[in-house]
C-alpha cells in the first residue's frame, strides 16, 4: 500500500474546500460508485464537492443517487472546466494514470495547478501530490470506505454513501466472487447493509435491467465465442454492424467477457468489441491463476489493469487483431497451463 502525504490532506480538509472528483473514461460501476460515494460524504464534511465524468456510463448506473449532478467532460464542457478551474483539489478515482481520462481532458489537468489526491488499485500509479493506493483491494468503492474510516468518519456513513459504495464494490468483484473478495470485503459490506443500502434492489437495479437488445447482442456473442482448448483460452468477437444490429447502448457488453472465462478448463478470455468511432478494437482479458493479463495488455495491446482483469486496445482489423491475439497465446503456452490447478 502507497499512503502518501494523508496527514496533510487531513489538515487540508480541514477547512471548507472546493472539490472535483474524477473516475476513469467509460466509467464502470467502481468508478461511479466511488466517485459519488465520496461526494456524498466530502459534502456532508461542508465542502463543495462535483464529480466530472469523462464521457456517457451504463444505464444501470444511472439510478445511483447523485448521479443527476455529475458533470460530464465531453457533453458539459463548460461547466466541466468551471468546476475544474474553481477546485482546490482534485480526487482521482479508480484509475492509476492521467491518460486514462482521455486526450482532452486529460490536457486540462495536466495543466492544472493545484494538487491531486488519488485513491486507486491498479497497478503501478504515477506519482501524485496525496496517494492511496492499494493493489490488493478489489475496489476503490472499499478504499473510498477506509478512507472515511482513516478520516475519522465511518460513522458519517449514510444511505447515499452505502448504497454508491455497495454498488462500486459488488460489480468490480462480479458480485463477491472474485479471489481479491476479503473477508474485510464481507465486513465492509456488512456495515453498508447496516447503514441502509438495500442488496436486493441494488443487484436488481444493475443485473435485472436488460433491454431486449442487449440481451440478443449477447446472443450474438455467445454464437461468435470460440475455444482454444490446447492453450486454455477462449475469445469472443463483436463487430460494429452486429452492435448496430442490435441496438447496442453503452455498457451492453460488460461482462459479456466472462462467458469466455466460465467455459469450463478455461484460463484465459478475452473479448474484442470493434469500435469504429474511435477506430480501435477495445479488448477486455480476464485470466484465472498467476498469468498476468495486467502484462500481457501491457506488452501487447496499449493497455494494462489488474493482474486478472485488463484491458487493452488494437488498431489493427479485427482478423489481424484476433490473429495477433492467438500467436501471442502459443508463446505464453507453458505459463498458461500453469496458471491455475483447478
Ligand atoms: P474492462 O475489461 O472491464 O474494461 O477493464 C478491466 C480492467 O482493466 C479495469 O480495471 C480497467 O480500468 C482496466 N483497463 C481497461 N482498459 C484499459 C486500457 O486501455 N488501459 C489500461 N491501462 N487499463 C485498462
Ligand atoms: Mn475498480
Amino acid at each position: 500500500m502507497i499512503l502518501k502525504q494523508f496527514k496533510e490532506l487531513q489538515t487540508f480538509l480541514r477547512t471548507p474546500r472546493n472539490i472535483v472528483i474524477i473516475g476513469h473514461r467509460n466509467p464502470d460501476g467502481d468508478a461511479i460508485g466511488s466517485t459519488l460515494g465520496l461526494c456524498h460524504y466530502l459534502k456532508k464534511k461542508g465542502h463543495a464537492p462535483s464529480v466530472v465524468v469523462p464521457n456517457e456510463y451504463p444505464n444501470f448506473l444511472h439510478w445511483l443517487p447523485g448521479s443527476d449532478t455529475t458533470y460530464r467532460f465531453d457533453w458539459q464542457n463548460s461547466q466541466s472546466q468551471r468546476a475544474i478551474k474553481k477546485s482546490e483539489i482534485i480526487f482521482l478515482l479508480d484509475f492509476n494514470a492521467l491518460h486514462r481520462v482521455g486526450t482532452d481532458m486529460q490536457k486540462t489537468l495536466e495543466s492544472y495547478e493545484n494538487d491531486f489526491a488519488l485513491i486507486d488499485h491498479h497497478q503501478q500509479p504515477d506519482d501524485f501530490t496525496y496517494m492511496y493506493s492499494d493493489i490488493e483491494m478489489c475496489s476503490t468503492s472499499q478504499m473510498v470506505y477506509h478512507f472515511m474510516d482513516m478520516m475519522g468518519d465511518v460513522d458519517l456513513v449514510d444511505k447515499d454513501i452505502a448504497t454508491c459504495l455497495y454498488t462500486g464494490i459488488m460489480t468490480d468483484t462480479g458480485s463477491f466472487r472474485f479471489r481479491s473478495t476479503t473477508s474485510t470485503t464481507h465486513k465492509v459490506i456488512a456495515d453498508l447493509i447496516d447503514k441502509g443500502a438495500e442488496n436486493d434492489r441494488i443487484h436488481n437495479n444493475v443485473y435485472d435491467s436488460n433491454s431486449y437488445g442487449r440481451l440478443q447482442l449477447l446472443g450474438q456473442a455467445l454464437r461468435n465465442l470460440r475455444v482454444l482448448s490446447d492453450l486454455k483460452s477462449a475469445y469472443i468477437t463483436i463487430s460494429a454492424k452486429e452492435k448496430i444490429d442490435n441496438n447496442f447502448k453503452k455498457g451492453d457488453t460488460e461482462g459479456v467477457v466472462n462467458y469466455a472465462l466460465s467455459v469450463s478448463g478455461i484460463t484465459v478470455a478475452a473479448i474484442f468489441i470493434e469500435d469504429k468511432e474511435q477506430g480501435i478494437i477495445k479488448i477486455s482479458f480476464r485470466s484465472k491463476g498467476s498469468f498476468s493479463v495486467n502484462q500481457f495488455a501491457r506488452n501487447h495491446f496499449d493497455g494494462g489493469g489488474h493482474d486478472n482483469a485488463a484491458g487493452g486496445k488494437s488498431f489493427l482489423s479485427m482478423e489481424e487483431t484476433v490473429e495477433k491475439f492467438v500467436s501471442l497465446l502459443s508463446s505464453y503456452k507453458e505459463e498458461i497451463q500453469k496458471s491455475y490447478e483447478v
